[in-house]
């Protein structure tokens, strides 16, 4: 392809695969590889013979998923891993050393906010949370330890928007690490042609789409040339990475300091049913962002009290058209006020999968308080937006028409009564 396309990624991610022998990509399901002789032992270990070392490094369909999603976001390198939670850990436990800290910024996902709260802090990181309003507070947190600042594109389940822009110049001025968790919103920001470092993707979630593989990525951008703030020495461990290996330092160290030491691997099945996946993303992602202003806008009318950033009384209403032209993924959620009627609302429902997932063909719904966050002190919750009748929904393929018909008869077979 000289040309450039017009929509590159949406292509890029449909051609899984091959133009000559098998379409459907081979999946490779054997852990350990035979080398031939010592010799090709050697050139593969040291790296100058780039065949299979063994497949908790490294696995050939694995690889392929690698390279598509690299190239989603235009990135020099991917770490494919055994789910989103493990792509977030070997992203993180890649860069940071004892006494480091981390700043989170806007909504996080429940495992996160934990996986930094609880897990990070035994192991001496500290973690300062702000709220998506407080980015100006960001610069007063800073100090020589700061290694991350970690944001999700759209607050998973509180719907807020960060100023992306403005993380990206204070990381920058800085040299600490930007790393997003784009999972709800593939294809539509691309993370890395903004400035950010890493972007991670659940792919378990609408790059898989329904619900049959586990799975996780970290997309890398490459170190520059010239000035980086990787080479700055608040990075030292990695300095060694970008002299032997340039600009793909930052994948040879995930790969090196947490797949080959933690060994978070994905499985060639795995990678394979996540390819099949990425055949019909583009599709699915546009479909449903349709689907998903349509029921909002329809959901917030008949009086429901919606939470999605498209509608005008959101606070973030300025930074979703700024940023999400094409809609923000396939969540929202609903206040219902009580658990009551929320439960009323859930159990109503003909179309709703009762279950904690988002962005599958189907649609979902879940209350938030007594499942997901049921083990969350009350300052937390409050943290993260997290009320007694909260409801996430996830939209699924179906016909939003029909959706929309089902959540209004489930409203006002309640709400009348
Ligand atoms: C689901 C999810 C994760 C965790 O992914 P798993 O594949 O379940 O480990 C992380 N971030 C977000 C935004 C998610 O929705």
């Amino acid at each position: 392809m000289k040309k450039e396309l017009k929509d590159f990624s949406s292509y890029f991610v449909q051609n899984i695969g091959s133009k000559k022998g098998p379409i459907s990509p081979c999946i490779v399901n054997s852990a350990s590889f035979s080398y031939g002789d010592s010799n090709t032992a050697e050139g593969i270990f040291e790296g100058s013979i780039k065949n299979s070392l063994y497949s908790r490094m490294g696995n050939p369909t694995t690889k392929r998923l690698e390279t598509i999603l690299a190239g989603m976001d235009k990135g020099v390198g991917a770490v494919v891993t055994s789910s989103g939670m493990a792509a977030i850990s070997l992203a993180c436990m890649s860069l940071l050393n004892a006494s480091d800290e981390v700043i989170c910024i806007g909504g996080l996902f429940g495992g996160t906010y934990s996986f930094f709260k609880e897990t990070m802090f035994r192991f001496g990181i500290k973690t300062h949370f702000l709220n998506a309003s407080q980015t100006k507070d960001i610069e007063s947190l800073i100090n020589e330890k700061s290694k991350i600042i970690y944001f999700e594109s759209i607050g998973n389940p509180n719907m807020r928007i960060v100023e992306i822009d403005n993380i990206v110049q204070i990381a920058k001025k800085y040299n600490i690490a930007t790393i997003i968790d784009n999972t709800s919103t593939p294809l539509t920001l691309q993370p890395l042609g903004m400035g950010i470092d890493i972007a991670i993707y659940s792919t378990t979630k609408i790059i898989s789409g329904n619900s049959s593989a586990l799975g996780g990525v970290a997309v890398f951008r490459g170190i520059n040339k010239k000035d980086d703030k990787f080479k700055s020495d608040k990075f030292k461990d990695i300095h060694k990475f970008i002299k032997n290996k340039g600009e793909i330092a930052l994948v040879v160290n995930a790969r090196k300091r947490a797949l080959r030491d933690f060994g978070m691997s994905a499985s060639a099945f795995n990678s394979y049913l996540t390819l099949l996946g990425l055949e019909t993303l583009a599709i699915r992602t546009n479909f449903i962002a349709n689907s998903t202003k349509k029921i909002v806008k329809a959901l917030s009318k008949a009086g429901m009290k919606v939470n999605h950033p498209l509608l005008k009384n959101h606070s973030d209403n300025k930074l979703y058209k700024k940023y999400f032209k094409n809609g923000c993924g396939t969540v929202f959620t609903i206040d219902f006020g009580v658990k009551k009627r929320a439960y009323e609302f859930i159990n109503n429902l003909k179309f709703a999968f009762v279950t904690a997932n988002i962005s599958d063909s189907r649609t979902l719904a879940l209350h938030m308080d007594s499942t997901i966050f049921n083990d969350f002190s009350k300052d937390e919750k409050e943290f993260l937006g997290i009320g007694k009748g909260l409801v996430r929904i996830s939209v699924g393929l179906e016909n939003p028409d029909d959706i929309i018909a089902d959540f209004l008869h489930s409203y006002t077979a309640f709400s009348t009564s």
